[in-house]
């Protein structure tokens, strides 16, 4: 993600992974969350919809949920 922003992240943010896959870092999957607790909004967010995580990739792909970059929460 330092890569992807030009600078150091700060101890506050967050890294969000938009398909779960911890591995991949495309700068496409990434999104940044100013804090703990948008971070966590995100996530309440998905579990609000999605009762399996391991669908969330096909899902997206399917176009069956959609994670919104303006508020950064899944719909
Ligand atoms: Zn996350």
């Amino acid at each position: 993600m330092e890569s992807v922003i030009g600078r150091r992240l700060t101890d506050r943010e967050r890294v969000h992974h938009i398909d779960l896959v911890k591995g991949n870092n495309d700068p496409e999957n990434l999104f940044l969350f100013p804090g703990p607790r948008e971070h966590r909004l995100c996530h309440n967010s998905l579990n609000a919809i999605v009762r399996d995580t391991e669908k969330v990739p096909e899902l997206l792909r399917m176009g069956k949920l959609h994670f919104d970059r303006t508020e950064g929460v899944y719909k």
